[in-house]
């Protein structure tokens, strides 16, 4: 069976685990963590960067950052994972979901503006598959209104917006190393941002609500309770896998747009029937081959064809199902505008198998199973 999802293998990580036990420590900010965060901030051109449990942690510490009042509204896509609402459901905030860009499956930018209220805070783009959202405009109509712009580039790490990373745009940018992600540490995330204004809050906020971080620095002489905080520093042991693939991370995003490319070049015939569609990426976004989705022309179509390559040992998988239909979207937020998108056209995507250790024989066959369908339309 060819699974959906396998979290990369690189053959190193059994060392790197072996030198965390060895240093005694295994909570957080070690020197694991450390070099993590360092490394990312240099990469990405980015002045802070904390490593959280999850991005489900780094987006509620961006929510805490906003300072939300109960009521204030946020404005995020519904086709999108469910922590981009809760972590601002969590406080007290209500959710406005608009319609997305077909093209892309990201936040339509033309419909944002129209959902601004005198409640409005917080705009929140998800950079679908690891492709950049219209950040210049998305920013340009938060700097016209005074709104925040938190990211939700869970799927955006090592991806681009006309040369700037995806996470470091707007106020705060949140990642994803859920094993799922393109680089994973079984569970885990990060924040980051640029103003430095922020920084002692979001310390706070991620040591349970102490400043024991700066205690640590050596710039207090005890640490003590502050304000409000939680526990989002993840485990030595954790960043120490994660590790593993900063040494080897173009290695990784390379393999990803490879595997990427040869789907998109096998599967051309299917689009040039009119049987599927490929994805789009603007000309202003790099991404990083986070997702190869092809669009099939309904939702019954979709399951037979789930079926079919099941049967053909191979797991394909939909995606969300739009928020703003759920039990708690109902609850917690509302749809502005008309969904003319967003529900017809999460019902068409299909995603294949893209995970670093995927098999020249496997992506082959994934391909050629799906060409030789012989029940399209
Ligand atoms: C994966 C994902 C999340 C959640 O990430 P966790 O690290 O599992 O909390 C949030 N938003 C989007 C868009 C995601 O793809």
């Amino acid at each position: 069976m060819i699974d959906f999802n396998r979290p990369p293998v690189l053959g190193t990580e059994v060392e790197f685990f072996r030198k965390a036990l060895a240093s005694g420590r295994l909570c957080g900010d070690g020197p694991f963590t450390r070099y993590a965060s360092d490394w990312m901030k240099e990469r990405f051109s980015v002045r802070h960067c904390y490593l959280t449990t999850s991005c489900t942690s780094a987006l509620e510490m961006a929510s805490w950052l906003c300072d939300l009042e109960p009521g204030d509204e946020v404005i995020m896509p519904s086709y999108t994972f469910v922590s981009t609402a809760d972590a601002f459901v969590l406080r007290g905030a209500r959710i406005v979901f608009v319609d997305i860009d077909p093209k892309t499956m990201n936040i339509d930018p033309d419909r944002i503006e129209e959902a601004i209220t005198d409640r409005t805070r917080v705009i929140c783009p998800v950079h679908y598959a690891g492709v950049a959202c219209d950040m210049d405009r998305i920013l340009e109509i938060a700097r016209k209104h005074s709104l925040k712009v938190v990211e939700d580039a869970a799927q955006g790490v090592n991806a681009w917006y006309k040369g700037r990373a995806l996470g470091t745009i707007g106020d705060y940018g949140c990642y994803s190393f859920h094993e799922t992600k393109n680089y994973s540490m079984g569970e885990g995330g990060a924040i980051v941002f640029n103003r430095d204004e922020d920084q002692e809050r979001a310390e706070i906020v991620r040591e349970k609500g102490t400043d024991r971080s700066k205690f640590f620095r050596g710039q207090i002489d005890k640490y003590s309770w502050v304000g409000y905080g939680s526990s989002y520093l993840p485990s030595e042991l954790n960043v120490a896998y994660l590790c593993a693939q900063l040494e080897k991370f173009d290695e990784i995003n390379d393999r990803r747009l490879a595997i990427w490319d040869y789907y998109e070049e096998a599967l051309r015939p299917l689009a040039e029937k009119g049987l599927i569609e490929q994805p789009y990426v603007p000309e202003y976004a790099q991404h990083n081959a986070h997702m190869y989705y092809i669009k099939v022309r309904d939702l019954e179509t979709r399951t037979r064809l789930i079926r079919y390559m099941k049967a053909k040992n191979v797991l394909t998988v939909f995606h969300y199902v739009p928020l703003h239909s759920a039990k708690a979207g109902l609850e917690f937020g509302r749809f502005h505008g008309e969904d003319v998108y967003t529900t017809k056209e999460s019902e068409r995507l299909l995603r294949l198998p893209l995970f670093y250790n995927l098999t020249e024989e496997e992506m082959e066959h994934v391909a050629g199973s799906l060409l030789e369908y012989p029940d399209w339309i």
